[in-house]
């Protein structure tokens, strides 16, 4: 089975940015930890076409470890936004400089070592060991529970039987070319055995696919059912100045920790009396619109109120609305001030 899908890679293997294809290596390149390493804590939660910008430009602007370590967080966080999973940035600027701090600017080469450093977890430790280090460890995200589920039938529920699924790829983990090896199964996985339909007959992994030998393909992986998510009600003051408008910074401990935000009121079960809750004593308007925006735990449905002042107070934040996208506003609070234009 390694080898059919080694076989597979070298022929029809995805191209990507930050990957050192085997024809590549085999000219001496070698993968940079830093490169791998970003996008692979971009990756998460996102897809492809949508992190490559986002990776492109952290590069482009912090080309070493060192450079990201010595960066503004305000600026780090201004460059994620859009990115989604906002503790992935504050993580991604504390590990650079514990790199820099502890590590004299390079990686370690583990899993164990660098499974120690803050944002990096089971996952992003054994792939970076594998990619960059070559060390032989067991890659397991989404795309190869699914592969592996349909391969054995697994019939443990995810995410609770999470374990077996990483006890079973580990069954087929080789010992060399572990890096080729695990990108390789993350790319049938993206790209051959997808959700809805799995191309079998393109799959080198077909002439052992359990699931696929009694053709109930799509009834893998087994999952608990999803229950509704529940919704949480809210409010936001856009409150703007002339060209300026009132932004607040969200506590780190929070959700959405760090960023950037109008005020508004705390989020809950009911919709509350938000004016209550409002930056001052205006004549908000509220806005025909609201924003309704899917986190991973619950959906939010906020309240969008505007007013304008002739001189700006000493509360908050005035951002001159031009440049609002060098600030680090999360995505929920773009469309708020999306609401409030309209
Ligand atoms: S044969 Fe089909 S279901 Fe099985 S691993 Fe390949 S693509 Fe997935």
């Amino acid at each position: 089975m390694q080898a059919q899908l080694l076989d597979w890679y070298d022929r029809e293997g995805r191209t990507l940015p930050w990957r050192i294809r085997p024809e590549e290596r085999a000219q001496g390149q070698i993968a940079d930890p830093y490169a791998v390493w970003l996008s692979e804590i971009m990756l998460q939660q996102t897809t492809v076409p949508h992190a490559t910008p986002y990776w492109r430009k952290f590069l482009a602007e912090f080309p070493t470890v060192i450079d990201l370590a010595n960066a503004d967080r305000d600026r780090i966080l201004a460059m994620w936004a859009g990115l989604g999973y906002y503790a992935r940035a504050r993580n991604l600027h504390k590990c650079a400089q514990v790199i820099r701090d502890e590590h004299e600017g390079v990686f370690p080469s583990s899993e164990a070592q660098l499974l120690k450093l803050p944002g990096i977890g089971p996952y992003t430790a054994a792939t970076m060991a594998a990619i960059c280090f070559d060390e032989a460890t067991n890659i397991v995200d989404g795309n190869v529970e699914r592969v592996v589920s349909r391969i054995f039938k697994i019939e443990a529920l995810l995410p609770k039987a999470r374990a077996e699924y990483r006890r079973m790829a580990g069954t087929l983990a080789p010992a060399e070319r572990a890096g080729d090896y695990g990108q390789a199964l993350m790319d049938l996985g993206a790209t051959i055995c997808s959700p809805r339909t799995p191309e079998c007959g393109r799959c080198p992994w077909s002439n052992f696919c359990a699931a696929y030998k009694n053709g109930v393909q799509l009834d893998y992986p087994k999952k608990v059912k999803k229950t509704k998510l529940p919704v949480r009600y809210g409010a936001a003051f856009v409150l703007t100045c002339d060209n300026k408008v009132m932004l607040e910074r969200r506590p780190d401990d929070g959700l959405l920790g760090g960023m950037m935000g109008f005020p508004g009121t705390s989020w809950g079960d009911k919709p509350c009396v938000p004016l209550d809750h409002a930056p001052e004593k205006r004549n908000w308007e509220k806005c025909d619109a609201n924003v309704r925006h899917v986190f991973t735990h619950f959906e939010l449905r906020l309240d969008v109120y505007r007013a304008q002042i002739v001189e700006t107070v000493s509360e908050g934040v005035w951002a001159e609305i031009d440049d609002l996208a060098n600030y680090a506003l999360p995505t929920v609070m773009k469309k708020v001030f999306a609401v409030s234009q309209n």
